[in-house]
């Protein structure tokens, strides 16, 4: 199936959900990772902006491909190490996988003063998994008080990838997780925001508890190799 059906079903999936459970504002964010630029225009022409990109050196060279687009938001949401931060903080406009401080402090050292603050999202691991990337829920607070003082970092939420569950009650354990975790995250903080939570297999999931974003990959790309 093409690009542009996927993604109009995946956006007539998501305001059905939203409509039954009450939920707005939820965005898609269309996860391109081993994909070619060619299936990113693809995208680009049936209206998708918002992308996500797990490898730094491969996302450069797409965001470079871009460059005369710039209505495109970035999302990195793979695993960072601190010796790629600097192109993280010079090219793209969100990064959802913050989980150290030390690398916070470096991408804000390192965001060109010429672009607005990078969008954070801090990593929580909610499925305590010990090989997982994230934090453990309750070094969320601490975290996101370092970060909110650092002035070219914007926070503005939570992400998680739980372990794969193949029952939709099982899915909700650890979205519900989540979901009080912001709510928590909300009250303590301004403009809190976004939810990260919901791929192509937990997406009705993650909605009904409270995903403001969801970030699918398969379901609008096809199966990576
Ligand atoms: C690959 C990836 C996705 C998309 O997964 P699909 O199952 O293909 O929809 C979402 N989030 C993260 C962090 C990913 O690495």
């Amino acid at each position: 199936m093409s690009i542009a059906v996927n993604l109009s079903h995946i956006h007539q999936q998501i305001q059905q959900i939203s409509e039954q459970y009450q939920r707005d504002n939820v965005r898609l964010l269309a996860v391109s990772k081993t994909k070619p630029v060619e299936a990113i225009q693809a995208a680009i022409e049936a209206g998708q902006r918002a992308f996500g990109e797990n490898y730094v050196q491969e996302a450069v060279e797409k965001i470079e491909f871009f460059a005369n687009r710039p209505e495109l938001e970035w999302h990195f949401i793979g695993p960072l190490q601190s010796n790629k931060t600097k192109l993280v903080a010079a090219y793209f406009d969100w990064i959802q996988t913050v989980d150290r401080l030390k690398i916070a402090e470096r991408l804000n050292e390192q965001r060109p003063a010429d672009k607005a603050p990078l969008n954070v999202l801090i990593q929580i691991n909610i499925s305590d998994e010990a090989s997982k990337s994230g934090i453990e829920p309750d070094e969320m607070l601490p975290l996101a008080q370092a970060i909110s003082q650092l002035p070219n970092l914007k926070l503005r939420g939570l992400m998680a990838i739980p372990k794969p569950e193949s029952e939709p009650e099982q899915q909700k354990v650890a979205f519900r997780k989540m979901q009080l975790l912001f709510n928590c995250l909300q009250t303590e903080f301004d403009d809190i925001d976004t939810l990260s939570m919901g791929m192509s297999d937990d997406m009705q999931a993650a909605i009904e508890c409270g995903s403001t974003m969801v970030r699918i990959g398969t379901a609008i790309f096809g199966a990576r190799r």
